[in-house]
């Protein structure tokens, strides 16, 4: 069977012409070996793009994704799709500019339609401080070679008009542009990665999930999953919402906790926003698929738990944050909303690290801002596990970070803050 259906003009043509009949599933649903050079425990984002990126770029083929559930069906299928490199502090910047320009060429290197669009994204100030804040913001941008642009109110007028330019509480004073930014599909993206990964030899294993992390003098030696004993040379544990609890199969206490984020879509309507908007004085972001829906969502639900849906007092702030921002949002439906568990670390930065064990390595604490991260978590996370050397765009997201209190990073420059970002 042909597992590849690789895309290209002539094969959509005559699929196209012949009923698509001829396309074949995407990548193999494998079974279980005996043992394995890698196993990955995590179908997510950050665990398959960790798997294509072994085997394209380290030649380690020898490789496991084991899933509890069914690929995507985690938080790389549920986010709000936004992919940006508008980071401030030094550790941070540098990685999510690397994964950035990874995005841009990633539809041509994996050949699979993953929508991105760079759509731009606009993120709003609202007073003479946050625009010293947004500048300052800009500059570190810039200094990492990446774009940056300061808009005042005339130019945002220009490009969303729709927004309360008169609202007395929290006027608008002008914004960043990133023009790189914008959004992408988020189911693509798993699918385009589990088949390059699939295509190179990588075993995907769904209903596989793993029950316990076998160590034997110090040294990992395999997992123990749903559906048998797997032996390996090397485990990551790459599992968002769940790494406190996986890890803990390894006997680890990882600074992480895990809350729940809820996203909305409206009813489609026709295109009328052009960019991903966030508002700088609540927390509330949108955009508009393709299909027509605004996406859009805003904070945490404010307790830890591994519940897939929200509460209604973070509906009824999040749509607040939204008719404050742009009044005429209130004429459009919900259609639909969910939530996904966030794996919050307490500066609101990841970790790509290894472990005290040794063969274990760790991926993790993405909070709101996987998404984006999904090629380069990857890229740098096979670079770690294949040479045992941090890669030079993540060489600060080290676990220890938390227990010595250095190079604590976070999104804005704005200190370690424990209600989580
Ligand atoms: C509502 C919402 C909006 C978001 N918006 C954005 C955004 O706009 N931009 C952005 O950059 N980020 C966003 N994010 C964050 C982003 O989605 C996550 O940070 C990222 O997807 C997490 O990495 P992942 O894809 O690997 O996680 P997941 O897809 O959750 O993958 C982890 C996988 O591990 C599996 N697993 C867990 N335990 C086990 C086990 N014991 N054995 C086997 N498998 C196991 C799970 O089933 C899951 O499939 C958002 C998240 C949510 C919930």
């Amino acid at each position: 069977m042909d597992f590849s259906g690789r895309f290209s003009g002539l094969r959509i043509l005559k699929e196209g012409l012949t009923g698509n009949k001829g396309w074949g599933p995407h990548w193999k649903d494998a079974t279980p070996k005996e043992a394995y050079d890698v196993v990955i425990i995590g179908g997510g984002g950050h665990g398959l793009s960790t798997a294509y990126y072994l085997a394209k770029n380290h030649g380690i083929r020898n490789v496991a994704v084991l899933e509890k559930g069914y690929l995507g069906g985690g938080n790389v299928g549920r986010n709000t799709t936004i992919v940006r490199a508008n980071y401030m502090m030094p550790g941070n910047t540098e990685f999510y500019s690397h994964s950035l320009k990874l995005w841009e060429g990633l539809e041509q290197d994996l050949n699979y339609n993953a929508m991105l669009s760079q759509r731009g994204q606009i993120s709003l100030f609202h007073s003479d401080g946050q625009r010293d804040g947004a500048i300052r913001q800009g500059n570190a941008m810039i200094n990492q070679g990446d774009d940056a642009e300061l808009l005042s109110v005339g130019d945002l007028k220009k490009l969303v008009p729709f927004l309360d330019y008169k609202q007395a509480r929290y006027p608008i004073y002008g914004a960043i542009l990133q023009r790189r930014a914008g959004t992408a599909r988020h189911d693509a993206v798993a699918w385009g990665f589990a088949r390059g990964a699939s295509e190179r030899g990588v075993d995907l294993i769904q209903n596989c999930e793993v029950t316990g992390i076998d160590i034997e003098g110090g040294r990992v030696t395999g997992v123990q999953t749903t559906r048998g004993a797997i032996k390996a040379g090397k485990v990551a544990i790459i599992v968002a919402g769940r790494s406190s609890k996986v890890a803990a199969m390894a006997g680890m206490r990882l600074p992480i906790e895990s809350h729940v984020l809820q996203a909305f879509v409206s009813e489609g309507l026709k295109p009328c926003i052009d960019h991903v908007i966030s508002f700088g004085m609540g927390h509330f972001y949108i955009s508009q698929s393709d299909k027509g829906g605004l996406v859009f969502g805003g904070d945490l639900d404010f307790y830890a738990s591994y519940a897939a849906r929200g509460n209604l007092p973070t509906v009824e702030h999040v749509m607040e944050a939204g008719m404050t921002l742009m009044p005429a949002i209130g004429k459009a439906r919900v259609l639909r909303s969910w939530g996904g568990i966030m794996d919050m670390s307490p500066d609101g930065s990841p970790i790509i690290d290894k472990t005290h064990i040794d063969g274990l390595f760790i991926d993790c604490g993405w909070c709101y801002g996987g998404f984006k991260a999904v090629p380069g978590s990857g890229h740098v996370m096979a670079h770690l596990m294949a040479t045992g050397e941090h890669h030079a765009a993540a060489t600060k997201f080290r676990l220890d970070r938390f227990r010595t209190g250095q190079n604590l990073m976070d999104e804005e420059g704005t200190g370690s803050q424990h209600n989580l970002h």
